[in-house]
């Protein structure tokens, strides 16, 4: 399991666009992350213009 953390966010949407599982969520608070639907590409941390996502655990299939 992978997954990323989303502090700071400025609202831009970018990393909804850019997720190819759609694993970001927009909610009332900012945005989430489905854990289950994540796989750890890190391609939304790669595309935050305010490095606002930070990965949580070793991506899969990476490194
Ligand atoms: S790491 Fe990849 S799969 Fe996970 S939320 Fe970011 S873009 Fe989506
Ligand atoms: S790319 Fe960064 S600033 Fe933009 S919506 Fe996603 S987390 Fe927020």
């Amino acid at each position: 399991m992978a997954a990323v953390t989303i502090g700071a966010c400025q609202g831009c949407g970018a990393c909804l666009l850019t997720c190819p599982t759609h694993a970001i969520r927009p909610t009332p608070g900012g945005l989430t992350v489905r854990e289950d639907r994540c796989t750890g590409c890190l391609e939304c941390l790669e595309i935050c213009p305010v490095d606002a996502i930070r990965a949580t655990a070793e991506p899969r299939g990476e490194r």
